[in-house]
């Protein structure tokens, strides 16, 4: 344990040294406010005996400036060591930051057991520091999987209406496109009846990852929308620039050649995909006239025969 000795008067610093040593401890001895408060920048202790009365600034002050040098949840025990005893002094003591007094001359056998006291509110104090970390620690980590979609560890429902809303608002802000994406397996009940559910699942996590792999800029977010559906928007792309994205995402898909002998259309696992953009007004529209477009687009794709991609033109009411 580090202590911090400020003590002006050289008996008085001779004979708490002393004692402390006695109890094992070898303090670092300052003798005046000044010098304490760089003793405590550079030492940074345990714990500090601190007079009161002192040429230059006193006991009071220095307490309340060693207060403000501490880092948010650090914290010093401080006892002052004094001749004065009214009550007054001690509630000041306590008021500048102070945590304890000890009057002069120092009883050997009191500050052995007041320093041991503080050695175990400081422990303490620590324990609960570390104990706060790890909490705020796994905070974050829920905070993390509160975005994700379980199955595939790709952003979930919530985070996709997050990101869809700043996105518009960006778009609109900036003048420029936002484009939407609607993915759904094709046949897909069909592969979970004819395989089972586990292999459906194992089929949703390769589709994630086949389109997280597709995307490329960093502001792209690919979701899991619902069941078998999965949405992706991207910011700042036009209907050409999106039509390309959905087609990487659909012949990927096609190309890792999932075997599904139970769809009648081809024998593989395949997506179709409804791509809509828009650059979104400064008033009019919204985040759903996006989704309606690319789901009325994906329609389409599904209608004339899957495995494909379609765009439907965005209609904002006027
Ligand atoms: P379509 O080509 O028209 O999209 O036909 P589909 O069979 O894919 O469409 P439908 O919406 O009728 O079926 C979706 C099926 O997806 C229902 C369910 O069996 C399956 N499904 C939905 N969510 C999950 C999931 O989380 N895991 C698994 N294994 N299957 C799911
Ligand atoms: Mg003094
Ligand atoms: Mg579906
Ligand atoms: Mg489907």
């Amino acid at each position: 344990m580090k202590a911090l000795l400020i003590e002006d008067t050289l008996t008085s610093a001779t004979l708490v040294s002393h004692q402390l040593r006695k109890i094992g401890i070898e303090p670092i001895v300052a003798r005046d406010g000044e010098k304490g408060i760089e003793q405590f920048k550079l030492e940074r202790p345990d714990l500090i005996l601190l007079d009161i009365i002192m040429p230059g600034m006193d006991g009071f002050e220095v307490a309340r400036r060693i207060r403000q040098l501490e880092q948010a949840g650090e914290w010093t025990p401080i006892i002052f060591l004094t001749a004065r005893t009214s009550d007054a002094d001690l509630e000041k003591g306590i008021a500048v930051g102070g945590d304890d007094y000890l009057i002069k001359p120092v009883s050997e056998t009191v500050l052995a057991a007041k320093v041991r006291a503080m050695q175990r509110i400081a422990q303490m104090r620590y324990s609960l520091l570390v104990l706060t970390r790890k909490l705020d620690e796994a905070n974050q980590e829920l905070t993390r999987l509160s975005s994700l979609d379980g199955l595939t560890s790709i952003a979930n429902r919530r985070q996709f209406d997050e990101t869809l809303l700043r996105e518009w608002r960006r778009a609109s802000r900036q003048g420029k496109p936002l484009a939407l994406l609607l993915a759904d397996v094709d046949r897909f009940k069909q592969f979970n009846d004819g395989y089972g559910h586990q292999v459906g699942d194992e089929c949703l996590k390769a589709v994630a990852r086949t389109f997280t792999g597709v995307l490329r800029r960093p502001a792209d977010l690919v979701a899991r929308y619902g069941g078998e559906e999965f949405a992706v928007i991207l910011p700042d792309t036009d209907i050409t620039g999106a039509l390309q994205v959905a087609e990487g995402m659909r012949s990927a898909v096609e190309n890792l050649r999932i075997t599904h002998r139970y769809s009648q259309d081809g024998g593989v696992v395949t997506v179709s995909i409804g791509v809509a953009s828009v650059i979104p007004g400064r008033t009019e529209g919204r985040p759903a006239d996006l989704l309606k477009a690319a789901d009325d687009a994906l329609y389409q794709a599904k209608e004339s025969g899957r495995n494909r991609i379609a765009a439907t033109a965005v209609r904002i009411p006027p």
